[in-house]
């Protein structure tokens, strides 16, 4: 076994390949999560599987999970927020560690905690069945961790795994080199024209993951019916000189394309529109796809003005066609919002921290060319470096495990 040990910023399909990869080389990990679960975004995705597989990599984010859990190199720590990050010969990291309310070898997920809960979104529930515990506290919306009101979930768990009054850990641990692979955010869609907060059935495409997942349909959140009508809106966030997010976000027409391909399977009667600038299709399995889809799904190139609710409770959308600048209005049942993925903030507090750079829109700049920080251990990898999909995401990975190998003289 080696003296070098390795610290990963988030645990995204990104963190978690790195991890894997350096692990080969009996390095020690340490995987530091500021959430609650692990997995990063992907985890949260359903699988877009028709009659065939459709490669959307869902299923890629959880073996890499699994086989994290049970690699005894790697150490994750979750609920771990960096508090400074200094370099003498090694980094030394200081982390606050959310208190464990819940006692993951006690929790048999049996879920009594949240049915008992009567706070929405005080118990929150991971997506995967290795998460574990299952669930977990939201400080900011528990009554007891508020003002002490309620200890329901304490008193109803079966195993006596919930403590509310456990305090949390400063935990110091060190580190030759350090790979930062917190991803990305997603674009708030709350400013947009399209009611977004205000209108229960507007969606954005990661909760539709999630109803996917869930539901194994599109519901309208509404009612929980079916939603027959359902219209897809792209590039929401992402190719806005307003915004100044002029980038593209890459891989929201594949994902979404994909999405209407699986309801279209499970609900026949659905009728699915995707408004959209132009479609942005990659890989070489893509174009067929594409092909097919287009004969079950109405493609209008415009993007909607905006959207109102109808007394009903459906939504009316308007938007001006391309070919004879007509102003249509349209009903639809469920709307889905493509919004784009984004830099997280922490990045530049971050970045000042470990002489990283950011680039002008806020991602950073890759390992590849950040010579300097590559120079003193620091490798970036994944999303944080840019939108990309799962498999790009594992190769950027790839290429930064390497990195990390010649950095630390392997
Ligand atoms: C709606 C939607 C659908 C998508 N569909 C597809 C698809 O079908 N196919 C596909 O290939 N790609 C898809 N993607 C892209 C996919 O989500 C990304 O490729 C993937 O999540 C990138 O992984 P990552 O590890 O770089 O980042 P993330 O998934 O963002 O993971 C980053 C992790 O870092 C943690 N973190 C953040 N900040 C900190 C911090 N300061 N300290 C510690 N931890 C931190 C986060 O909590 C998170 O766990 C989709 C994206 C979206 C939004």
């Amino acid at each position: 076994m080696t003296d070098k040990t390795v610290a990963i910023f988030g645990s995204g399909v990104a963190g978690l390949s790195a991890a894997l990869e350096l692990a080969q080389f009996d390095i020690p990990i340490k995987i530091i999560e500021k959430s609650d679960f692990t997995g990063g975004h992907a985890i949260q995705f359903a699988c877009k599987a028709t009659d065939k597989c459709v490669k959307c990599g869902a299923c890629l984010v959880e073996d890499k999970l699994n086989q994290a859990l049970q690699n005894s190199r790697i150490k994750i720590l979750t609920g771990s927020r960096i508090e400074s990050i200094s370099k003498t010969e090694r980094y030394a990291i200081r982390l606050n560690q959310k208190p464990k309310y819940i006692d993951a070898k006690k929790c048999n997920a049996c879920g009594a905690c949240l049915y008992q809960c009567p706070q929405d979104g005080a118990i929150v529930q991971g997506t995967s069945r290795n998460h574990s515990p299952f669930f977990a506290i939201n400080e900011k919306e528990c009554r007891y961790l508020v003002d002490q009101s309620c200890s329901l979930c304490q008193e109803a768990c079966p195993e006596k795994a919930i403590a509310l009054d456990v305090r949390g850990d400063q935990v110091d641990c060190e580190a030759d080199a350090i790979v930062w692979a917190t991803g990305f955010s997603l674009f708030n869609p709350q400013n947009k024209p399209y009611g977004y907060g205000v209108f229960k059935n507007v969606v954005t495409n990661m909760e539709l993951e999630g109803i996917l997942r869930r539901e194994g349909r599109v519901i309208r959140p509404s009612d929980g019916q079916s939603a027959r009508k359902i219209a897809f809106i792209q590039c929401v966030g992402s190719r806005d000189a307003k915004l100044d997010h002029l980038w593209c976000s890459k891989i929201c027409c594949g994902s979404a394309l994909r999405m209407a391909g699986l309801i279209n399977t499970k609900q026949p009667e659905s009728e699915i529109s995707f408004f959209y600038i132009d479609v942005q299709t990659f890989g070489r399995d893509f174009i067929p796809f594409y092909r097919r889809v287009q004969e079950e799904v109405r493609m209008i190139r415009a993007i909607p003005g905006d959207i109102f609710e109808t007394p009903e409770g459906q939504l009316r959308v308007t938007y001006i066609t391309g070919e004879t600048h007509e102003t249509i209005e349209e009903i639809f049942d469920c709307v889905v919002l493509s919004v784009g993925l984004q830099p997280c903030e922490e990045n530049i507090e971050m970045t000042g921290q470990l002489n990283f750079k950011v680039s002008d829109s806020g991602f950073l700049v890759p390992s590849e060319i950040a010579d300097e920080a590559s120079n003193n251990g620091i490798f970036s990898a994944g999303a944080v470096g840019g939108p990309m999909g799962i498999a790009e995401s594992i190769a950027s990975a790839g290429e930064t495990s390497l990195r990390v190998l010649k950095y630390l003289g392997f």
